[in-house]
């Protein structure tokens, strides 16, 4: 008999706020994807599980998304997000459907729901995961174990974490770590809908007012083009602001110039600051200090200005200048102008 009978396939739970499905549920169905992919033989699908009210429409965006399947929960005490009635509901999903694995993103929902469904079936989860791959030794013995790497350590150390002896592997990932595949529109799946068996309907805890958070500024996990500023260029953020404004993208920052109190907390990147995946990042001034490179080395495009030319940042970049950056962010402020009319 297999080691975990029945089973099968990977879970991605699909957040959505009032109908609007979060871009991070969508970027994992599509790593999903390609973890089925390197396990041919077990026929894995990925499934989405979508929890709220009057959702079930959404079904069809998640399997355009990559789904095979869909698990849609609509109910009207799933409404709004309730600890307890997320839950309930998504422990009595995985008790049923029983997934080999479940990744959810480490959003503020997510980062309360997962571990609490973990606890309740005593599976393991790994939060905030930056990396994961199937084992294909196991795999060739039918296992499906997942490699789940994070950072650890304070972000000095990158472990790699198995929970073999339960099931589901449970894991949380941050938006933005990995890419969304293009939209199907003509992909085709099944949905299913699931009834909870609620055994308590008294809400436990009552919430009286939303007060939504006041963002000021931009969201610059929504840029395309950043540019960074790290201590070496503390002194001219005016210049790399500049920069930023010619390109037509953001400004970002690194910790050490938000600890120094010249940026704000919602605009630093990093393993403690937000996830980003701009096609271009331009690092002025920054180490590349690992818990900064986690943030950003995804970036489809990263152009590095430092004048020390062992700097770390320089062997994740696709382009350096070695040099001051009071002396190169004008240059290439000017070289963008002149290429713009050009
Ligand atoms: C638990 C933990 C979490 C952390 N989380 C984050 C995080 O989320 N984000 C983050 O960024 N950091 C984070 N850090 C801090 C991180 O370790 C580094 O200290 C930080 O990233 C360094 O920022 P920096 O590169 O701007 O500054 P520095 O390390 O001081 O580097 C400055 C760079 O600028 C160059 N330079 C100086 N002057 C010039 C000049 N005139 N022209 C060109 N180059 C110049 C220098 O050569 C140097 O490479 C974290 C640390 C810990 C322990």
């Amino acid at each position: 008999m297999a080691k975990f009978e029945g089973y099968k396939d990977i879970y991605v739970f699909v957040e959505q706020k009032n109908g609007e499905v979060a871009n991070v549920g969508y970027e994992l169905i599509s790593e999903a994807r390609k973890l089925v992919a390197s396990i041919p033989q077990m026929n894995f699908q990925v499934v989405g599980v979508l929890l709220g009210h009057n959702i079930k429409d959404k079904a069809n965006d998640v399997i355009a998304h990559g789904a095979d399947k869909v698990i849609v929960v609509d109910d009207a005490l799933l409404e709004g997000y309730s600890t307890q009635f997320y839950a309930d509901a998504l422990t009595q999903v995985i008790n049923s459907f029983k997934p080999d694995s479940f990744l959810t993103g480490a959003t503020v929902l997510g980062r309360d729901l997962a571990p609490r469904v973990a606890a309740r079936l005593n599976a393991g989860l790994t939060a905030d995961a930056t990396k994961i791959e199937i084992d294909q030794e196991k795999a060739k013995d039918g296992e499906a174990l997942l490699l789940v790497t994070r950072p650890t350590f304070g972000g000095n150390l990158f472990g790699t974490i198995v929970c073999p002896d339960t099931r589901p592997q449970m894991a949380t990932i941050r938006p933005n770590v990995f890419s969304m595949d293009a939209v199907d529109a003509s992909r085709t799946g099944e949905v299913v809908e699931f009834t909870p068996e609620w055994t308590d309907t008294d809400p436990k805890v009552i919430v009286k007012e939303v007060i939504a958070k006041v963002v000021e500024g931009v969201d610059i996990t929504k840029a395309d083009i950043l540019v960074g500023a790290g201590r070496g260029a503390e002194d001219c953020l005016d210049m790399v602001q500049a920069v930023a404004e010619e390109l037509g993208g953001e400004l970002c920052a690194s910790r050490a110039v938000v600890d120094d109190g010249f940026a704000d907390k919602a605009i630093q990147v990093g393993q403690t600051g937000k996830t980003v995946r701009p096609s271009l990042y331009i690092a002025c001034g920054i180490s590349g200090a690992c818990q900064h490179v986690a943030g950003m080395e995804k970036s489809d495009m990263i152009i590095a200005i430092n004048r020390d030319p062992q700097a770390e940042i320089f062997s994740i970049a696709n382009m350096g200048f070695i040099g001051d950056v009071k002396e190169i962010l004008p240059l290439l402020k000017d070289e963008i102008i002149a290429a713009k009319k050009g």
